[in-house]
């Protein structure tokens, strides 16, 4: 518990500090794009709303360009776990806009109930411009765990989706993602195995961070301020 609010601190210190850098990008977390209204869903009219005024106000791009461009204007969209209305509502418009997007697949959720499906992944790396990442072989908090088998895990994760689905992966995003799940040395794991590591942090883009990259959740109610 003690433990616990320390590393919530230590997260809102981080941010605290990092809050008045000058944007440079964001990155957008979604989880499930349907009509379940919580923290972690988007409707799939507000998702698509979302989109289109990026389209016409900002740039969506891959991390890549967000890193290399440090715009203030580009936003690159990532997924996790990954649910399978993300393939039901967020897909079309993706594929409809051709946009880039990064799907975060946990493996233990692959192919199960209410999760995508490996077909349903084949066809979005194929028909848009998905671009596939792990996030990690079991969704646990790594820093609880013992260093060795989250080093093991995180590349069994990454060498089992590049084999299946006969890509290349670079981006591996954490489960849960924030100071409280993640230690430093699983950072610097993680950055051995990709070369992006995407976290939970709340906070735009900033050269400073590197390739450890904060992301914005949106859901209902944040995707409006986000539209601006
Ligand atoms: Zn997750």
């Amino acid at each position: 518990m003690i433990k616990r609010l320390y590393y919530i601190l230590l997260q809102r210190f981080y941010v605290f500090q990092k809050k008045n850098q000058p944007c440079q990008g964001k990155v957008f977390m979604f989880h499930k794009v349907d009509d379940e209204n919580g923290l972690y869903s988007i409707t799939p009219e507000h998702f698509r709303s979302l989109i289109e005024t990026l389209m016409k106000n900002k740039k969506i791009v891959d991390i890549d360009t967000l890193v290399r461009e440090k715009d203030p204007d580009n936003v690159t969209i990532t997924f996790d776990d990954v649910y399978e209305s993300v393939y039901r509502n967020a897909y079309p418009v993706l594929k409809e806009k051709g946009i880039p997007y990064y799907l975060f697949v946990c493996n233990e959720f692959l192919d199960r109930e209410r999760y995508l499906s490996s077909e349903m992944i084949e066809e979005m790396l194929k028909e848009s411009k998905a671009i596939l990442g792990s996030h990690d072989m079991r969704h646990l908090p790594a820093r609880m765990r013992d260093p060795e088998t989250v080093r093991q895990e995180m590349s069994g994760s990454k060498e089992e989706l590049e084999k299946k689905f006969k890509i290349k992966i670079d981006s591996f995003a954490f489960p849960y993602g924030s100071m409280y799940a993640c230690s430093d040395e699983n950072i610097s794991d993680a950055s051995k195995v990709c070369d992006y590591v995407f976290m939970t942090y709340p906070l735009s883009y900033h050269e400073t961070m590197g390739k450890v990259l904060p992301r914005i959740n949106i859901n209902d109610q944040t995707y409006e301020k986000e539209c601006r």
